[in-house]
């Protein structure tokens, strides 16, 4: 779908990513989801055309793109394959974006060194026992003289075993075990004892790309290991999730992707398939449902660039972001669902896409915050009340 307001550098961009998510991107789809294997070819692809960490500063390798860049190639991306698209996320968002913003110039050139060449970053809050109330996490770090010693499970964490940098969130206990706050660790997989991958889950869609248990069993850490914000570690763990509000623009630009991408077959399929002796979209029942889904698929696109573009200079701008999510994850799911309508049994076959964009669709009312939770952030917002229900640290900060 065409946005106005775009700069000639933007389109430009967004015809490249559209350029890969047709040819090679597309292709692939549908055996990255058959074999539930992580696209590393594709990660190539978007290596070569300088779409991986495009908003990490250029004194660190990165363009120093802003949010809306980073949107429009996930937007073209995820419309040929989700899992692409997600990985052009967090390549760009989330934990990169929070080391970024936070960390020390040492953390931040191992980080970017890293996406640059091709991996894909960890984030690890969720655990078995505190989903949305983050705030419950038991996960702890100890310090114990020059180190810290992390314990605990983290699960649903995408990109386990693929990632190797993890960006670990972890209550902070002094050395007389006194609790500090949440602190986010960076620690490198197959370099760091004691962090395990103990589970893949059976996920029902975005299946080429790993959802993960992790445990940390006496996982030592040493203290530069310790993405520190400005404001120390008490708030710090708001900072850090403030950073996250890219991260949920990014999720709901991969939202809308998928949606748009079901809407054009759809709308293709509705001039060529023929019933009653005319083509499908001479009737009005469906000339009305391909109307509504335009209209959906406009209003989320314009959230979402909004929302991308309040960030300039720093970080999507909290309520705008959760507007965002909430509204197109769940209007996507629409949209896809009715585009799957369109194509009859066929619809329903796996032959063709629109049955894995319906399982994946699924996930982002949610990952990355739930859109009951996120209501809970937009209420909070317009109340200009701090609820304790939001998922972002800032209430007990
Ligand atoms: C595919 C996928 C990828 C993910 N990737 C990551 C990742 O990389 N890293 C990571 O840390 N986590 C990740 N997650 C976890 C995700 O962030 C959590 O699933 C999410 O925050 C919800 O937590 P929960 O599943 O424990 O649900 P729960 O918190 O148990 O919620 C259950 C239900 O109760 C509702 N609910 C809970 N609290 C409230 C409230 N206050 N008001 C109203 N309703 C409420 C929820 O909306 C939900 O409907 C991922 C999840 C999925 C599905």
């Amino acid at each position: 779908m065409n946005a106005s307001g775009l700069s000639a550098d933007q389109v430009k961009l967004q015809a490249r990513a559209r350029e890969l998510a047709s040819g090679p991107v597309a292709k692939r789809a549908a055996e990255v989801d058959r074999t539930e294997q992580y696209p590393w070819d594709n990660v190539e692809l978007l290596k070569d055309a300088k779409l991986l960490g495009m908003t990490i500063p250029q004194q660190y390798g990165g363009q120093g793109r802003n949010w809306l860049d980073a949107v429009l190639v996930i937007e073209a991306l995820s419309s040929a394959c989700s899992v692409t698209g997600r990985i052009a996320v967090e390549t760009n968002m989330g934990a990169i974006s929070a080391v970024m913003a936070y960390g020390s110039d040492e953390q931040k050139k191992l980080a970017a060194d890293m996406v640059l060449s091709g991996d894909k970053p960890a984030i690890c809050i969720t655990e078995p026992e505190a989903g949305s109330d983050a705030n419950g996490m038991t996960t702890r770090a100890d310090k114990k003289g020059n180190r810290y010693v992390v314990n605990g499970r983290k699960h649903w964490i995408t990109g386990g075993g693929v990632s190797r940098l993890h960006l670990i969130f972890a209550k902070v206990y002094d050395e007389k075990g006194n609790e500090e706050g949440i602190g986010g660790f960076l620690a490198i997989r197959d370099e760091t004892a004691g962090l395990k991958i103990t589970k893949r889950e059976p996920t029902m869609g975005l299946r080429g790309i790993p959802e993960a248990v992790i445990d940390f069993e006496d996982m030592e850490l040493p203290p530069s290991a310790l993405v520190m914000p400005p404001r120390g570690l008490k708030k710090g763990f708001a900072d850090l999730m403030n950073a996250y509000n890219s991260q949920r623009v990014g999720a709901a630009t991969v939202a809308l992707g998928i949606a748009e991408g079901a809407y054009e077959l759809a709308l293709d399929w509705s001039e060529k398939r023929h019933q009653f002796g005319r083509p499908i979209n001479e009737f009005q029942g469906l000339q009305w449902k391909l109307a509504d889904m335009s209209i959906k698929l406009r209003a989320a696109q314009a959230l979402v660039y909004d929302a991308a573009r309040s960030g300039e200079g720093g970080f999507p701008d909290m309520l705008l972001a959760a507007q965002a999510k909430v509204f197109t994850s769940e209007n996507a799911i629409q949209v896809v669902n009715d585009a799957l309508q369109f194509f009859g049994a066929r619809g329903y076959s796996r032959e063709l896409p629109l049955e894995r964009m319906a399982r994946d669709v699924r996930m982002f009312t949610i990952g990355g915050g739930t859109a009951e939770v996120l209501r809970n952030v937009v209420a909070g917002a317009l109340l200009k009340k701090k609820l304790p229900q939001t998922r972002d640290g800032w209430a007990k900060a």
